[in-house]
């Protein structure tokens, strides 16, 4: 059954390989950005090309009142509600502790985790009221066993772990399911700048995960298949974590 998909953090990387990956399944995506308008249009014209339906909604998840707006506007534009919703958009601005601005820790924690609630909280009544619906949040490892240099991050993905936890308990009546995907390391551009040799290294599989198969994992947990599983924290690294 064709669903009302949106995926934040569309543009590039995991976000484009769930958004790529649910459209593919005949789901109606919408491809939340913050600012890379060149590799959101190119996306949904691969998306559009390959028959697929999808839209652009550019909007910085981290600023509440931004969100606000788009989120009225979506559900304001289509009666059908969005009925999954995959809060994949995410940053790091890593750096030791003692050195750790309050700007980083503020950016990292409000993309991930207010990002979270300014996009998933105007969505549940709708999907309340229609008795279905998938939420995912993509955290990270590192906020399941920690990282040096990654307190901002790490506080950031365990507290969306926490979230998914608690609002599954909240919503597991109303046939809505809550769950978090904590990925290792993925080939993105968000590791890009990083030692990648040295990374696999640390990967008991030896090599790095790539998006689709982060985003096949997404397909299954927002399908009906998955419906029994709720509150979970599934783990796709390599054997890491
Ligand atoms: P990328 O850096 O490749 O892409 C990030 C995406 O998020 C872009 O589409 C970017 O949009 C968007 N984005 C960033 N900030 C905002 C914002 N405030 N509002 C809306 N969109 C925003 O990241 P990945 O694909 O690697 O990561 C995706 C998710 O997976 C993140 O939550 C990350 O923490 C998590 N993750 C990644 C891992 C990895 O190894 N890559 C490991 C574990 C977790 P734009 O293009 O417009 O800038």
């Amino acid at each position: 059954m064709s669903k009302r998909a949106l995926i934040t953090g569309a543009s590039r990387g995991i976000g484009a390989a769930i958004a790529e990956r649910l459209a593919l399944a005949g789901h109606r995506v919408i491809l939340n950005y913050r600012g890379n308008h060149a590799a959101a249009e190119a996306l949904h014209a691969r998306i559009t090309e390959a028959g697929g339906q999808a839209e652009l909604a550019c909007f910085d998840v981290a600023d509440a009142d931004a969100s606000t707006r788009a989120m009225q506007a979506l559900i304001e534009k289509d009666p059908e509600p969005i009925s999954i919703v995959v809060n994949n958009a995410g940053i790091t601005a890593d750096g030791p502790f003692p050195g750790l601005t309050p700007d980083a820790w503020t950016r990292v924690t409000r993309t991930s985790l207010d990002g979270f609630f300014n996009v998933t909280q105007p969505l549940v009544m709708p999907m309340v009221r229609k008795r279905w619906g998938r939420i995912i949040n993509i955290t990270s490892i590192s906020g399941l066993i920690g990282h040096r240099g990654q307190t901002n991050y790490s506080a950031a993905k365990a507290g969306l772990i926490g979230a998914t936890r608690s609002l599954a308990q909240e919503l597991a009546k109303r046939n809505i399911t809550v769950n978090a995907i904590a990925p290792g390391l993925i080939e993105t551009d968000m590791i890009k700048d990083l030692d990648t040799a040295m990374l696999k290294k640390l990967v008991p599989m030896q090599r790095l995960g790539r998006p689709s198969e982060v985003a096949e994992l997404v397909h299954f947990l927002a399908s009906d298949n998955a419906a029994y599983i709720t509150g979970q924290v599934i783990t796709i690294g390599g054997g890491l974590g």
